[in-house]
């Protein structure tokens, strides 16, 4: 049975309900490095086939306000996640159903950061684990393009989707790659990241058909921190459970792998964020690079799905909380215990004591 890109996006869009998919031909990664290769997890793979679902507009409405975190984490990113995987297992089993193999990639594609895990299986492989970059495979396959931030653009949704991959036997057309239209380089998402994670003149690049890829030199290990709810700053997780404690994220020089483990460390110290997952929620909300950015791309009207909200969201300055120690040592005289020291006053109240 022939499988086409009409029925393969038909059943996609109509029946799967992805919000939209792309094709790249395989020769498009000849030049990706033997660990992001596809060819290194599926040797006759033809296409690699890319599809997205949208971050729904108003689970970042909390987290711009600042006083409701869960809805993002739970419907856009965790809960996204989810359905993104679902969807991968129906496209893959539509594809075999046409006498193609596929196979579906994992949803979150970060386990680069940990470095090899084993051995090369066998001579002139890569060690394990390969994975692909989802938002260039997003780019290859012509759904849109990486923004300045690393967040991937499209002109249906600006920054507010999430991507899934699977490869394929198939040989399906692939869609023209198109980039250079929708990241006019305004730096927003710069400035409004509460990490200082996303370097306004540092850049990654790379090639394909003609087609300059160029994006920040993302700090991986400011970001995760964030992105785990160490940020004082961006939220009251930590700061409610360690107030003494001057993590001023910005300042921290730590790998991703590092950031990884000292947020997996913590995330059971933080209950506001613990109860909502077994894992390190998405406490950031990505407020520069997602929140920011879709504020700035809206207001050019450079998003074809598009509100009645005007201006989008706040129009205030982005919040930020304090990151100073709340209380001192001569508050609360660390663990010394001594029966005849007079009573001492308890530390102020902070105005938000009462957050969480
Ligand atoms: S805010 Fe968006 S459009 Fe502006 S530079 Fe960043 S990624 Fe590009
Ligand atoms: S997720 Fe948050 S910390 Fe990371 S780049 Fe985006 S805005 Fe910055």
């Amino acid at each position: 049975m022939t499988l086409t890109n009409e029925a393969l996006r038909d059943y996609a869009c109509n029946v799967v309900e992805v919000d939209k998919i792309g094709v790249a031909n395989i020769e498009r990664f000849d030049a990706a490095p033997a660990d992001m290769h596809p060819r290194n997890i599926m040797p006759e793979a033809r296409s690699v086939v890319v599809f997205l679902k949208r971050i729904l507009r108003g689970t970042c409405r909390g987290v711009d306000e600042g006083t409701h975190w869960p809805s993002y984490h739970i419907y856009s990113y965790t809960g996204l996640s989810r359905m993104l995987s679902v969807a991968n297992y129906r496209l893959a089993r539509f594809i075999e159903q046409h006498g193609f193999d596929a196979t579906s990639l994992s949803p979150i594609a970060t386990s680069r950061e940990f470095g090899p895990a084993a051995p090369p299986p066998r001579p002139g492989m890569p060690p394990r684990e390969v994975v692909l970059q989802h938002r260039i495979a997003a780019t290859l396959a012509g759904l849109g393009e990486i923004g300045w931030s690393k967040v991937f653009l499209t002109p249906e949704f600006g920054p507010r989707q999430r991507l899934g991959v699977l490869l394929t036997t198939a040989e399906l057309e692939p869609d023209p790659i198109v980039t250079g239209v929708l990241c006019d380089r305004c730096k927003r998402c710069v400035a409004e990241c509460p990490a200082g994670a996303i370097d306004p003149d540092r850049s990654v690049a790379i090639e394909v058909e003609g087609h300059r890829i160029e994006w920040t030199d993302l700090d991986l290990g400011k970001c995760k921190l964030t992105h785990f709810g160490l940020n004082k700053q961006s939220g009251p997780f930590f700061a409610r459970r360690f107030p003494g404690v001057r993590l001023a994220v910005a300042e921290q020089e730590v790998t991703w792998l590092e950031a990884w483990d000292l947020g997996w460390a913590m995330f059971p110290t933080m209950p506001a964020l613990s109860t909502l997952a077994t894992a390190p929620v998405a406490a950031c909300g990505a407020r520069g690079c997602i929140i920011g950015c879709m504020k700035h791309m809206e207001a050019e009207q450079r998003v074809e799905n598009s509100f009645r909200t005007r201006p989008v969201f706040s129009a205030k300055p982005p919040w930020r909380l304090d990151d100073e120690p709340s209380h001192r040592f001569e508050d609360h005289k660390g663990l010394v215990y001594d029966p005849e020291a007079p009573e001492t006053e308890q530390p102020p109240a902070r105005e938000d004591d009462d957050w969480y």
